[in-house]
């Protein structure tokens, strides 16, 4: 049986060969939630299932989100009710699978005068929501006047504030999480393979012949399955003409921009869902020492791979957060750091981004390969799930889908609940004396996998603790580069990226030593995290 030691950096030629001498029920295309989820549901029903993935897992839109599993208020407004049971029945399953990487979190949507929203209306539209999703007990929503709101969140604007309305909401890490969800998908012998693009497919006697390049050599290989799925988020429409002469446009793109503040800034005690000038809402998300505050939405058709931050969409949240908060006004050089994302939406004749519905469809091309497009992070289980079905019904496999029932890699605690387990991980740190971790960001990052971070950190007799977890992922995490590392190993690039420069001298020795790697490369490795930091607060005209 496989298990996670074919993500150890080692191990990846030995896994591509095995995979270019398969043939495969399935093959996913698409490292994101979307594959991800597909690759679980699939293996855990006896599917033989290969995921390939261009990039580093994760790298497309989700590592890019607003990270949060939510049930989609939004979709309230346009009386999509079915998506907001569904979507709020997902909530639940995924806080029981994976307790340290979805962390409960209240959100705090303040009423003004000038506002769309009605006190009655806001309190309604969030008790239909904590029906419709089965919230229960102290999280049912709550509805506060303008005194309790502003002893709540002193810092918001008083002057057209009316009141406020709190609902339970989870945050989550979007890269970590579907890389954890794959690494599940490990235990059940499913395959994954990051830095491999596929470049051309073909279909012989009813085998899909997949041909990929690896990106780290440059070599190609051929992968076979029976079925394929295009999990491939906004390239989803650049496979199709992969697969099809004729092009086809499902799809388009909307970008959303976000920013990173150091907490001082806007010292919040809540997460905070307000309402801009132009009537959309927005987030501001506590996380740690920083807070950060998104998203736009705006037509794109740049550069897929990374999207770009131009000066309006800083603008729009910097005054929006102007506007909203009575705080020392801020400005472009407060930002620390920013990622840009892009929703692949359905298009619609006359619609623009905003009024597109991020549901989830499923279409069949003439070759037999299904494709998948929209949808959310939350959603990923149950687009799965759809998938799957369909497969399974086609081959005539009677396998039930079990993945609400897979605990999800990290999140096992065995005869200790969550908390129990996180004071134990904060009592070696103190132990250890490491005061630059705490035990928050390892357990929401690591789950249960903290103990073996700290094991190699003992075991080695290391300085750092950033040592033990490069070494924790080199072995376990399918990791190439530094990059990755800081990006979505660990997200200390957006969230802590001060720390970074130090850190990226520590990591390197591992990187020479466990990839073989010359100085050369090395160097390269490291200017790519320098760059990268750079384009953090650098944006376009
Ligand atoms: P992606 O994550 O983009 O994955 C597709 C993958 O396919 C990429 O990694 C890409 O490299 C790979 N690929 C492409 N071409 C090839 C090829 N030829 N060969 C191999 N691999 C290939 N949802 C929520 O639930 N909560 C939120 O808070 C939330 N916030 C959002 C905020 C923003 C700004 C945006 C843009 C979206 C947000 N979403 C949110 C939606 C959610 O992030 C997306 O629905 C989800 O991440 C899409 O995942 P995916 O796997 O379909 O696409």
């Amino acid at each position: 049986m496989e298990n996670s030691s074919s993500f150890n950096a080692k191990h990846r030629s030995n896994t591509i060969k095995n995979a270019s001498s398969s043939l495969y029920d399935l093959i996913v295309i698409g490292g994101g939630i979307t594959g991800a989820g597909i690759l679980l549901d699939a293996s855990s029903r006896g599917l033989k299932t290969l995921l390939v993935e261009k990039s580093d897992f994760a790298s497309g839109t989700s590592s890019r989100s607003t990270k949060l599993i939510h049930g989609g208020l939004r979709y309230l407004k346009n009386l999509e009710f079915r998506i907001v049971r569904e979507t709020g029945r997902e909530r639940t399953i995924l806080y029981k699978n994976a307790p340290h990487l979805v962390i409960p979190e209240k959100l705090l949507i303040p009423l003004t005068k000038k506002g769309n929203y009605k006190k009655w209306q806001l309190s309604w539209a969030l008790k239909i929501y904590d029906l419709l999703a089965g919230v229960k007990g102290i999280d049912k929503r709550k509805m506060h006047n303008k005194e309790t709101t502003l002893n709540k969140e002193p810092l918001l604007n008083s002057l057209d504030l009316i009141g406020a309305g709190v609902y339970a909401e989870y945050r989550t890490d979007d890269a970590r999480l579907t890389l954890e969800i794959i690494k599940t998908a490990l235990n059940y012998n499913g395959t994954a393979i990051n830095y491999s693009e596929v470049t051309d497919l073909k279909k012989h006697n009813n085998i899909f012949h997949v041909n990929c390049s690896n990106k780290l050599t440059g070599e190609q290989f051929v992968i076979k399955a029976k079925s394929i799925i295009n999990a491939t988020g906004p390239w989803v429409d650049d496979l199709c003409k992969i697969d099809q002469i004729e092009s086809i446009d499902k799809i388009c793109l909307s970008k959303g921009i976000h920013i990173v503040l150091n907490k001082e800034k806007i010292p919040i005690n809540h997460s905070i869902y307000f309402e801009v000038e132009d009537g959309r809402l927005c987030f501001v998300i506590p996380r740690d020492k920083v807070v950060y505050i998104g998203t736009t939405d705006t037509a794109y058709t740049g550069n897929k791979n990374e999207p770009n931050i131009n000066n309006n969409d800083i603008n729009y949240l910097i005054n929006a957060i102007n506007n909203t908060f009575n705080i020392n006004k801020i400005n472009k050089t407060d930002i620390i750091s920013s990622w840009s994302g892009l929703r692949p939406l359905i298009k619609k004749e006359g619609l623009n981004t905003k009024e597109l519905s991020r549901k989830d469809e499923i279409s069949i091309s003439k070759s037999g390969m299904i494709t998948i497009a929209g949808g959310k992070l939350t959603g990923y289980r149950i687009m799965a799930k759809k998938i799957v079905d369909l497969i399974c019904k086609k081959h005539n496999i009677k396998k039930r889908c079990i993945s609400d029932t897979i605990i999800i890699n990290g999140g096992e605690f065995k005869n200790l609940d969550y908390e129990h387990f996180k004071t134990n991980i904060s009592n070696q740190l103190k132990e250890l004396k490491i005061d630059s971790y705490n035990s928050s960001y390892l357990m929401s990052n690591y789950g249960n996998q903290s103990n073996s971070i700290l094991e190699i950190y003992k075991n080695n007799n290391f300085n750092h603790l950033v040592e033990a977890e490069v070494v924790f992922c080199l072995n376990n995490e399918s990791l190439y580069n530094a990059l990755d590392f800081f990006l979505r190993r660990t997200g200390k690039i957006f969230f802590y990226p001060e720390i970074v420069l130090k850190e990226l001298e520590i990591v390197m020795p591992y990187f020479i030593k466990y990839l073989s790697i010359d100085n050369n490369e090395a160097d390269q490795m490291k200017e790519n995290v320098k760059n990268y930091l750079k384009k953090l607060t650098n944006f376009s005209e």
